[in-house]
């Protein structure tokens, strides 16, 4: 049996996410990430004693937006507390976080995995505020602190112990970032730390019912990295196991540089935060008309999507997934579904051509030009044989995706109509006949595969304008009598 058979990797992730808000969970500074430091620090920000903070609303309404978007129960009646502790950043010397009520509980997210779908189980998401920043590498010798970040909304998503593999923490995570962005709760970029993951990683012999000692893996700032630190733990842990050692609990931090984790600090017994419920903030309860009116604006989502793109527009699971990776690329296959009936090609539109100009302009379907409509029309003009789609996606799309012109305007004034008219194309045909009388020698003695080049010389005569359909008829009639 491999070493790696006889263990089972138990794994649970926290991820916090920041909340698109205007402003902080407590009071009106703004959140704006790359601010100057310092200066959206009111006195709320910085706990002056006699200030008073109240909660802001649309955070409320972006945390149960999350939890219903993860099938989990909303809690009614919810209150904040105080996590008391001492932190340079952290200026109230408390965080006001959820205890004993998270607003939302249980749930679960749909993965996709090797082996098929895996609902990943949620124990909770709960709201609290971030601390701020300390930095340690511009002074050589302070840390300097910029408390912009302090009482940023958070919420917290918090897994059972439930995955067993790095690949599915990767998926689960992919999927997390994908339904924050797209019900638009956090912009689920990982570089500027809108969505942190931490990963508790233990192991236990297959089979063992109990969990084994868990360690915490910090600092995970982005997905692939999450999958990276989570196999360096499972084969360091594996290693102390298998010479006789034992796991201790820790936190530890990825190094991504050389793909390494440390231990940051051993776990202590279990800290007294001493919690008690915030004074300062009345409790919050949530009546069932407006969590019914949040979960009635809430889009489709995205495997809901998936699954409707496969089957009312007869898409493949590949085209139905890609289109559903991101919003504003689901929304624009069905706006140009409602031009056009030819939903293969609008996929294959979006997926090739169009994803390619895009990319190559650094830019993407929340900040495209070219209306639906007018792909639909493009895409018309292409089925009606007026221009052939090598001419439309390289001559006709660039430009449009410039300027929004009408398509079939468009291909007049740069002359690229396919000419079906017959006449013209029976002097081209002739042309290239009397031009390869060797070539018109061989197809005659049987080497039929040559009508392709045949094809293609007209083509090229033509400048691209002869309909290739019509070509081939009209020298199929000519060479075969
Ligand atoms: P703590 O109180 O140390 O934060 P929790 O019980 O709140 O621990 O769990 C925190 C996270 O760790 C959760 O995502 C949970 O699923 C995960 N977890 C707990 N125990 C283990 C374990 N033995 N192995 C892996 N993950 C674990
Ligand atoms: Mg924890």
């Amino acid at each position: 049996m491999e070493i790696q058979d006889k263990y089972e990797v138990v794994i649970g992730l926290e991820v916090h996410a920041q909340l698109l808000t205007q402003s902080k969970l407590f009071c009106g500074d703004s959140i704006a990430f790359g601010a100057a430091p310092n200066t959206h620090v009111s006195p709320i920000t910085l706990g002056h004693p006699g200030t008073l903070p109240k909660t802001n609303k649309k955070a409320v309404e972006y945390a149960i937006k999350m939890g219903i978007a993860c099938n989990c129960e909303i809690e009614h009646r919810n209150y904040f507390a105080r996590k008391n502790y001492f932190y340079p950043d952290l200026p109230k010397g408390y965080q006001t976080s959820q205890h004993t009520t998270p607003i939302c509980k249980g749930g679960y997210v749909t993965i996709k995995t090797g082996s098929g779908e895996k609902k990943v189980e949620l124990n909770r998401i709960h709201m609290e505020e971030d601390a701020g920043k300390s930095i340690h590498d511009i002074d050589e010798n302070y840390t300097c602190i910029d408390l912009n970040r302090a009482g940023t909304p958070l919420i917290e998503i918090v897994t059972e112990p439930c995955m067993h593999s790095s690949e599915e923490a990767y998926q689960y995570v992919t999927e997390l970032r994908r339904l924050v962005q797209w019900i638009g709760v956090c912009d689920g970029n990982m570089e500027e730390g809108s969505l942190r993951c931490d990963a508790n990683v233990s192991i236990r012999l297959r089979g063992e019912k109990e969990l084994g000692t868990k360690v915490e893996v910090k600092n995970l700032n982005s997905i692939r990295n999450v999958k990276k630190a989570i196999d360096v733990e499972v084969k360091r842990m594996i290693g102390i196991v298998e010479n006789g050692g034992t796991i201790l609990q820790q936190t530890r931090s990825f190094d991504a540089t050389n793909d390494t984790t440390f231990s940051l600090r051993d776990k202590e017994d279990a800290n007294d935060y001493r919690y008690f419920a915030c004074p300062d903030l009345a409790p919050f309860h949530l009546t069932e008309d407006f969590i019914g009116s949040i979960a009635a604006a809430l889009p489709a989502l995205p495997n809901v999507l998936t699954k409707k793109f496969k089957e009312a527009f007869g898409l493949s699971e590949y085209d139905a997934s890609q289109l559903c990776d991101e919003k504003a690329t689901a929304d624009y296959f069905l706006a140009a579904s409602a031009h056009s009936t030819n939903y293969k090609a609008i996929a294959n539109w979006m997926l090739g051509p169009l994803k390619q100009l895009l990319n190559d302009a650094n830019t993407s379907f929340s900040n495209i030009v070219l209306l639906p409509e007018t792909l639909a029309s493009l895409i018309k003009i292409v089925d009606d044989g007026k221009v052939n789609f090598s001419v439309a996606s390289s001559k006709l799309l660039p430009v449009l995706m410039q300027s929004n012109r009408e398509p079939l305007e468009l291909a007049k004034e740069l002359n690229l109509v396919q000419v079906s008219d017959t006449n013209d194309l029976e002097t081209w045909v002739n042309e290239i006949i009397e031009q390869m009388p060797d070539k018109v020698a061989e197809y005659k003695k049987g080497k039929k595969g040559l009508i392709g080049l045949f094809v293609g010389e007209v083509k090229k005569l033509s400048k691209g304008k002869a309909d290739p359909k019509i070509v081939t008829d009209l020298l199929q009639q000519k060479l075969n009598s």
